[in-house]
């Protein structure tokens, strides 16, 4: 039985995840889970020819919204779940073919797509939600605008006001399987009615936010732009600040200080600006993104300076989600091949708590990309899909049913 579940793939170079330098193959895999890096092959056991190509971890995705499907947030939270529920198995499906592994849902999500995903029921990433993002009334995912309709429970987000509601909150997502909590603590690009750089809810909400998620050995992510949001954030606990555009020196310095995360978005302003308004965006999204987008490079210089551990999201919504890939390019442009691969393998799984993802080592699930050439000598392999790129999940080949 054992030789069976064997796989060795070949004629490989390794990036582990961490190393600048490439390790030499064979990847020995068995029973989905990495045994060996090197060393010979055996003798049974289905063999993959990597043809002189690069076996990286499997990417992650720590910003990807299943349930983003469309713009227009009320229309979006109106929408019948199963509706939302099926377009969004789509985009996971999707994400995994491009060769991303794991994806962290930071708002949105819940445990039925969980199940069903768990279950083999869909061809998905490895699904870490956060259950509906968190917003103050006139928040960030606050879907009404200035309308005069009633806030409900929405796909994306929910309003909740006040430290007693908000603990409650948190303790129903992890009831339901939440993998972390997701709030809103700054304005957006998308919503319409709040200012991108106003800090939202107060310290004392979040704190009690990160407290229960902390007790429950979780954590909290929050969506923030400003220094001061930012501030408001990982003061009062918050460890890993969402898009952080307009990310300062000077907060930098305190995030490291305080351990916290950043997870930049680059794909999402970069496909927005050139393809947003043709779906549907708003002018005054429109202007706001434009201010985020080039701060958005120099935060990523900034969190590196200051020692801030850089994550990888995409964060795209509705059709633009065929850009994910395009997030490792932009990370490429800011600062190189090694970061942006460490960013969504090995950053971004030690940021989703599970540092045996985001690595090809011994006891790694084989969650593992094979590249068809050296990504260090042609990044385009990053974010093309070139023929000869192989997505590997729990030790099988994507596409084939051995
Ligand atoms: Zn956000
Ligand atoms: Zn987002």
């Amino acid at each position: 039985m054992s030789t069976a579940n064997g796989l060795t793939i070949v004629n490989c170079a390794v990036f582990d995840g961490e190393s600048e330098e490439l390790l030499d193959g064979p990847v020995h895999v068995t029973d989905g889970v990495i045994t060996a890096v090197g060393g010979a092959a055996p003798a049974a056991g289905q063999v993959i020819d990597a043809r002189g190509g690069t076996v990286i971890p499997g990417l992650i995705d720590a910003h990807f919204h299943a349930y983003a499907i469309g713009f227009d947030m009320l229309a979006l939270d109106w929408a019948p779940r199963s509706y939302v529920t099926l377009a969004g198995a789509r985009r996971l499906t999707a994400a995994l073919a491009r060769g991303f592994t794991t994806v962290r849902d930071p708002s949105g999500g819940d445990h039925g797509l969980a199940r069903a995903i768990g279950e083999g029921l869909l061809p998905s990433p490895r699904y870490l939600y956060t259950g509906p993002g968190l917003s103050q009334t006139g928040g960030h995912v606050d879907p009404r605008g200035d309308s005069d309709t009633c806030a409900g429970h929405g796909h994306i987000g929910e309003v909740v006001d006040g430290v007693d509601a908000l603990r409650r909150a948190v303790r129903e997502r992890f009831r339901q399987g939440a993998h972390a909590i997701k709030i809103m603590t700054s304005g957006g690009v998308v919503s319409q009615i709040d200012p991108l750089r106003v800090p939202q809810y107060s310290a004392e909400e979040v704190r009690a936010v990160c407290e229960e998620a902390g007790r429950r050995g979780s954590y909290v992510a929050a969506h923030a732009y400003s220094p001061e949001a930012i501030l408001h954030s990982v003061e009062n606990g918050v460890r890993s600040i969402e898009h952080g555009n307009l990310l300062d020196a000077g907060t930098a310095a305190v995030m490291a200080a305080r351990g916290a995360y950043l997870v930049p978005t680059l794909a999402a302003y970069d496909a927005m600006d050139r393809r947003g308004a043709a779906y549907g965006m708003s002018p005054v999204s429109k202007a706001k993104n434009l201010e985020v987008l080039n701060a958005g490079r120099r935060a990523i210089e900034h969190a590196r300076v200051a020692g801030v551990p850089i994550g990888l999201g995409s964060d795209l919504v509705g059709e633009l989600e065929d850009e994910q890939l395009a997030a490792l390019r932009l990370h490429v442009e800011v600062e190189g091949v090694y970061h942006a691969l460490t960013s969504a393998t090995s950053v971004n799984a030690d940021l989703l708590m599970r540092p045996d993802l985001g690595r090809v080592k011994a006891g790694s699930p084989a969650d593992l990309l094979i590249l068809p050439g050296d990504p260090f000598q042609q990044p385009s392999l990053l974010w093309e899909q070139s023929e000869g790129r192989t997505v590997i999940q729990a030790g099988r080949r994507l596409g084939s049913h051995a």
